[in-house]
């Protein structure tokens, strides 16, 4: 995600989706979220329905928690990540950019 807000966004659209936000070990030792949210080996093991993985690259250590999702979303700059060859559906872009994009046309939509 770049920086600390942008990372701070997700929960915005974790919220709109009445989901909630986890990290890797890089963002945790940033200190971008709490080691709680860690995912992976040393962190939890989740089963969400849907996950929409943003800038992640897929290392093993990681991947070792997402056992259990049903649906995931990769968005990542670049198409080779191991991240989009798991994901059922990968989305080559910025990953702020099309965080910021759901987030208004969830808000949108939400309205109407
Ligand atoms: C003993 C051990 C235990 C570990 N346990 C864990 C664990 O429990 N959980 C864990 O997560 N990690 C763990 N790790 C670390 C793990 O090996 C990886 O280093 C880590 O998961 C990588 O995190 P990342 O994908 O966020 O970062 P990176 O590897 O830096 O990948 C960033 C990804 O984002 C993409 N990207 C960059 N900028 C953008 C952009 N603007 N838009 C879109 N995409 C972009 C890049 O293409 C890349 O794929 C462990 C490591 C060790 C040695």
């Amino acid at each position: 995600m770049g920086n600390k807000n942008n990372f701070a966004k997700l929960h915005e659209l974790a919220k709109l989706l009445g989901g909630g936000v986890g990290a890797t070990r890089p963002v945790v030792y940033a200190g971008w979220a709490d080691h709680s949210a860690l995912v992976g080996q040393a962190g939890k093991h989740i089963k969400p329905k849907i996950l929409f993985s943003f800038g992640i690259s897929g290392a093993i250590q990681h991947t070792a928690g997402l056992g259990e999702a049903d649906f995931i979303v990769a968005i990542n700059k670049n198409p080779q990540a191991t991240m989009m060859k798991l994901a059922d559906v990968g989305i080559v872009a910025d990953a702020s950019d099309v965080l910021n994009t759901f987030i208004k046309e969830l808000k949108k939509r939400i309205r109407e």
